[in-house]
């Protein structure tokens, strides 16, 4: 059989080895866990954080004949995430028995699905900074999570936290249609960016939520897929870059020395930027799938779906799309709003009824620039939308310039207040009273005679004459009154 590729080599991303050039193939298994209080089949919580074992259910700890109960909200958000994936909804999945054996997992397998997984393909879409890719999902099931044992706490025992046994987790899998680390990365960026959107799963990667392996060939441009590696739980998008650039690096030195590429699974090492090996590739007959006889098929109607679709929230690709349409921002900087819900929400409400493009200017310039500076968020912003609209509305009425707006936003910052009241208070008004302005024009020009001169032959100077001007009004006049004023007492066009 021929695989027909979406997409063709680019040479911008191949790798230059000792021996020509070579192509990167990257793939990626998520692991996202859902958001829900109860575990996929207990009824046990899901809070983080909790002491070892006080999450746990006689369920999780797989207790003779307890029996599994499937948790509808799991399921409801498992549909949610393929709609956000514009996936195939599969109205009939079935649960696997995937069979291994680890202290971590009581029952001796985990439930999963395997061949009639609950969403079948999608799509995510990237948009890169010279071309938008399109990567396929192949598939995305639900399975548990399993135990974690802690070897840590004691010189010569083990211990095992069963709080995530059980716990939902949904698999994300991609084709095999990234080509480089940074789209790797962007599409883990995306993928998260659209799971906080549908509020089915937080993406807190630290916190191991969301979890990646991501598998790595390289080819030589033109030829079909080489042999994968399996790179393991890699826990931040910056070390899946690190691992996938190392990882090819190594395969493409193995093959220019004449060897092979062993099918296996890796793990990478953040401390020392490499991957090692772990084990050979388990093959998927390894694990005995055998339907769950526990659980009957899981069946749900197109009306159930459809009522889902209604609820869903407004995506990053559609807001990112209205928000270009709709207030002409750049698509940079769209980007840049939508890549948190809570962002967004705050630029629409500051933009509503002004200025959208310097409200859009305003909140990434100066408030983002400011909350990442202090390691603040939108949620502790001492400054509201409220507060900063009210900012863009006294410079559009000409109350106060540009550069008065930004000690003003200092202010607000650091001692609140609103904006007009802050402004009258300390006198910071421009000053528009052309009778005023004037006098110190008259004044700077009389006091420069040879700069006068200069500037009939070289306009580009009456920049220095606008900047003597609003220091002495402590930068409180109207600069385009100064600037008309200035040009017509000096005589420039
Ligand atoms: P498994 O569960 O055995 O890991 P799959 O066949 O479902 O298996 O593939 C898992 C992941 O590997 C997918 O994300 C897929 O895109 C990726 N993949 C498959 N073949 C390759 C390849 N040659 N190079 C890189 N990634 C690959
Ligand atoms: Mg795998």
């Amino acid at each position: 059989m021929t695989i027909v590729e979406a997409r063709k080599p680019d040479p911008k991303k191949f790798i230059k080895g000792a021996t020509g050039d070579w192509e990167v193939v990257i793939g990626m298994e998520v692991h996202a866990q859902v958001t829900s209080q109860a575990k996929l089949f207990s009824g046990a919580s899901t809070e983080f954080g909790n002491d070892p074992n006080a999450n746990v259910s006689l369920v999780d700890a797989a207790m003779p004949g307890m029996l599994p109960v499937i948790n509808e909200e799991c399921v409801a958000q498992a549909i949610r995430t393929g709609l956000g994936l514009k996936a195939q909804i599969n109205l009939k999945s079935v649960f696997d028995r995937k069979n291994y054996f680890y202290p971590d997992l009581p029952q001796g397998y985990q439930i999963s699905q395997f061949k009639q997984p609950i969403v079948g393909e999608g799509v995510i879409i990237l948009d890169m900074p010279d071309e938008r890719v399109e990567v396929g999902v192949e598939r995305l099931h639900l399975e548990q999570d399993a135990g974690k044992s802690l070897h840590d706490q004691h010189p010569t025992m083990s211990f095992v936290d069963l709080n995530r046994s059980g716990v939902a987790l949904m698999e994300i899998v991609s084709k095999p249609d990234l080509r480089s680390a940074d789209e790797a990365k962007a599409y883990l960026t995306k993928l998260r960016i659209i799971l906080r959107y549908l509020g089915t799963c937080d993406g807190n990667m630290d916190q191991g939520s969301m979890r990646a392996d991501v598998n790595v060939s390289v080819r030589r441009p033109g030829e079909g897929f080489g042999t994968r590696c399996e790179i393991k739980n890699v826990n931040s998008i910056r070390f899946v870059g690190q691992a996938i650039e190392y990882e090819a690096r190594r395969q493409i030195a193995i093959l220019e020395d004449g060897g092979s590429i062993d099918q296996e699974t890796r793990l990478y090492d953040a401390v020392k930027g490499e991957t090692r090996s772990m084990r050979s590739k388990e093959e998927a007959h390894d694990y005995r799938y055998f339907p769950d006889p526990d659980l009957l098929p899981l069946e749900f109607t197109q009306a159930y779906v459809d009522e889902l679709a209604l609820h869903l929230p407004e995506l990053p690709d559609d807001k990112k799309a209205r928000f270009v349409a709709d207030y002409g921002l750049t698509p940079y900087d769209a980007d840049v709003l939508v890549a948190e819900k809570v962002s967004a929400d705050f630029f629409e409400s500051v933009a509503k009824g002004r200025d959208a493009k310097m409200a859009a200017n305003w909140v990434i310039n100066e408030l983002f620039g400011r909350l990442n500076k202090e390691g603040l968020t939108i949620e502790t912003s001492p400054v509201n939308a409220g507060q900063l609209g009210g900012i863009i509305d006294l410079i559009k009425e000409g109350t106060i310039s540009g550069k008065i707006a930004k000690d003003l936003f200092e202010i607000i910052w650091t001692e609140g207040g609103e904006p007009a009241a802050v402004v009258e208070a300390r006198g910071m008004k421009q000053v528009t009273d052309l009778g005023a302005i004037e006098a110190v024009v008259d004044q700077i020009i009389a006091a420069n005679p040879d700069k006068v001169a200069q500037a009939k032959e070289k306009p580009t100077l009456l920049g220095w004459f606008v900047g003597q001007v609003m220091k002495e009004s402590k930068g409180k006049a109207n600069p385009q009154a100064v600037n008309d004023l200035l040009k017509a007492k000096i005589g420039i066009e």
